[in-house]
C-alpha cells in the first residue's frame, strides 16, 4: 500500500504561477494526505467487513452445480480438498457463504439405464452427507432448509437435468422425488420423448413445433402435484410456452441468462422473462462466460481451433466433448483465462432482469463444475461474496440482495409445496 506520497506533497506545496512561494507546509500536507489515506483504508476494511457480513447473513441458494457429474467422471469426493481440480468442495462452499445447494443429477439419455445412473449420482451425494452430518444435510422443504441453516450447515437438494432419468414413468419420478429431487429441467441439450430442447428446436426441423407431448403435460401436472419445481433451462421455446400453459405453480429457470444481452440459443428472451415474472417464478442467472458475454463463444472457437489436433485426439480418447474441452482449457490456462467474461457482465444480466420485471424474479444458478470458463474473479464457489460486493456497489439494499441471493428461490419453492 502506498501510504507515503511525500513527493506529491512537496509538489503541491511548490511555487504557484506568480512565482511567489505562498505555501510551504510539506510535512503538514503530507500528514493530512496520510490521514486521509489511512481513513480511506479503514473505510475500505469496514466496507469489506460489511459486504461479507451482509453476504453471510443472507441465505445463499445456488440452483445448479454439476459436481456430481465430476464424481461420475473422476470419482472425486466433495469432502476432500479439491482446490485446483474442481470449482466445488465442502470447505470452499463454507468460505463462499453458501447455504443451499441444488446438486444437478444429469443425463443425456445415452446411458444404458438413466434411472439407475441418476440413483448412482444421488448415492454418491448421500455418502458424503452420511460422512459429514455436521456440515451438510439432505432437505426437502423450506422448513427443513431453514432449520439446517440455523445449525450452520449446508442444505442439499437434487435437481434432475435432462428428464431422461424418469424413463417415461411417473413411478420413477415419484421415487426420485423421495430421494430429494425438487426440480427437473425437462430437457438437456437433447430432447426427451415428451419435451423438445432449445438445441433441437433450433437445429433440427424435425423438432420444430413439437414442444410438450401429452405425456409431457402429465409430467408437469404430476410435478405440480408433488411439489417439484418445473425448470425451463435448456428447453425449447415451444416447450417453454407449453409449460407456461400447463403449470399451476411458479416455475424456475435453474441456470439461464439473458438472450438480449447474449443471444445464445437457450438464454431467455424478454417475453419469456416477463412470463416467468407473471407466473411468480424466478430466473437463476448462469455464470458461464459464453452465456453472459456475446463475444466469448467466437473467441473460444478460435482458442480451440489453435489446438484443434490436440482437442480432436482428446475427444477421441475420452469420448466426451466436455472433458476434452476441460483438458485443453486446463493445459493452456493463460489463454483460457483471457476468455473469461468480466464480473460486471454477470451483474448486468442480474440487473437486466430487475429492470425488466423487478427484483423478485432473479437469483443465482452458477453452473459451477459444469462450465469451463467462469467469469473473472469468480474462480470457484468460494467467490460468491464478490457478487454481493458488486451488488452493494451498485446501490442495492440489503433487502434486495437477500432476495437475489436466495429469498426469491425459497419463495418459489414454498409456493410449490403441498400444504
Ligand atoms: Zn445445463
Amino acid at each position: 500500500m502506498g501510504f507515503d506520497l511525500g513527493t506529491t506533497a512537496v509538489n503541491v506545496s511548490g511555487n504557484f504561477t506568480n512565482g511567489i512561494p505562498i505555501i510551504n507546509y510539506p510535512s503538514n500536507i503530507n500528514m493530512s494526505i496520510k490521514l486521509f489515506l489511512l481513513l480511506s483504508f479503514w473505510t475500505g476494511i469496514a466496507e469489506a467487513q460489511s459486504y461479507r457480513r451482509i453476504h453471510n447473513k443472507a441465505i445463499l441458494v445456488d440452483t445448479h452445480n454439476d459436481f456430481l457429474s465430476k464424481v461420475m467422471e473422476h470419482n472425486f469426493s466433495l469432502d476432500a480438498d479439491l482446490k485446483g481440480k474442481t470449482h466445488s468442495d465442502l470447505a470452499r462452499f463454507k468460505t463462499g457463504g453458501l447455504d443451499v445447494q441444488f446438486f444437478s443429477v444429469w443425463s443425456d439419455g445415452n446411458q444404458k439405464n438413466p434411472f439407475a445412473f441418476a440413483n448412482r449420482q444421488i448415492d454418491s451425494l448421500d455418502a458424503v452427507i452420511k460422512r459429514n452430518p455436521a456440515k451438510i444435510v439432505k432437505t426437502g422443504t423450506v422448513k427443513e432448509i431453514l432449520e439446517v441453516i440455523k445449525e450452520n450447515k449446508i442444505a442439499a437438494l437434487i435437481g434432475l437435468e435432462g428428464g431422461h432419468q424418469i424413463e417415461n414413468s411417473l413411478e420413477n419420478l415419484d421415487l426420485l422425488y423421495k430421494r430429494g429431487t425438487r426440480y427437473i429441467t425437462l430437457t438437456w441439450n437433447n430432447s426427451t420423448d415428451w419435451a423438445t430442447s432449445a438445441f433441437d428446436e433450433k437445429t433440427n426441423p424435425a423438432f420444430k413445433g413439437k414442444g410438450l407431448s401429452g405425456f409431457g403435460r402429465e409430467v408437469v401436472q404430476h410435478m405440480n402435484k408433488l411439489g417439484m419445481l418445473v425448470d425451463v433451462s435448456h428447453v425449447g421455446e415451444k416447450t417453454f410456452w407449453d409449460i407456461m400453459e400447463t403449470t399451476t405453480k411458479p416455475i424456475i429457470a435453474s441456470h439461464s441468462s439473458v438472450y438480449t444481452l447474449c443471444p445464445f440459443r437457450r438464454n431467455l428472451k424478454d417475453e419469456q422473462i416477463k412470463a416467468i415474472a407473471r407466473n411468480n417464478g424466478v430466473i437463476q442467472i448462469n455464470f458461464n462466460s459464453g452465456f453472459i458475454d456475446s463475444t466469448e463463444m467466437r473467441r473460444e472457437d478460435a482458442f480451440i481451433k489453435n489446438h484443434q489436433a490436440e482437442y480432436d485426439s482428446l475427444q477421441h480418447a475420452t469420448n466426451s466433448e466436455y472433458i476434452a474441452e476441460e483438458m485443453i482449457h486446463n493445459k493452456y490456462r493463460n489463454e483460457s483465462d483471457k476468455l473469461r467474461a468480466p464480473l460486471a457482465l454477470l451483474i448486468e444480466h442480474i440487473e437486466y432482469v430487475i429492470r425488466l420485471v423487478g427484483v423478485d424474479y432473479v437469483g443465482i444458478g452458477s453452473d459451477f463444475d459444469g462450465i469451463v470458463v467462469p467469469p473473472q474473479q469468480l474462480d470457484d464457489v468460494s467467490s460468491y461474496p464478490l457478487i454481493t460486493k458488486a451488488l452493494i456497489e451498485k446501490g442495492y439494499s440489503k433487502k434486495d440482495i437477500n432476495k437475489i441471493l436466495g429469498g426469491n428461490l425459497l419463495r418459489v419453492l414454498k409456493a410449490n409445496e403441498i400444504h
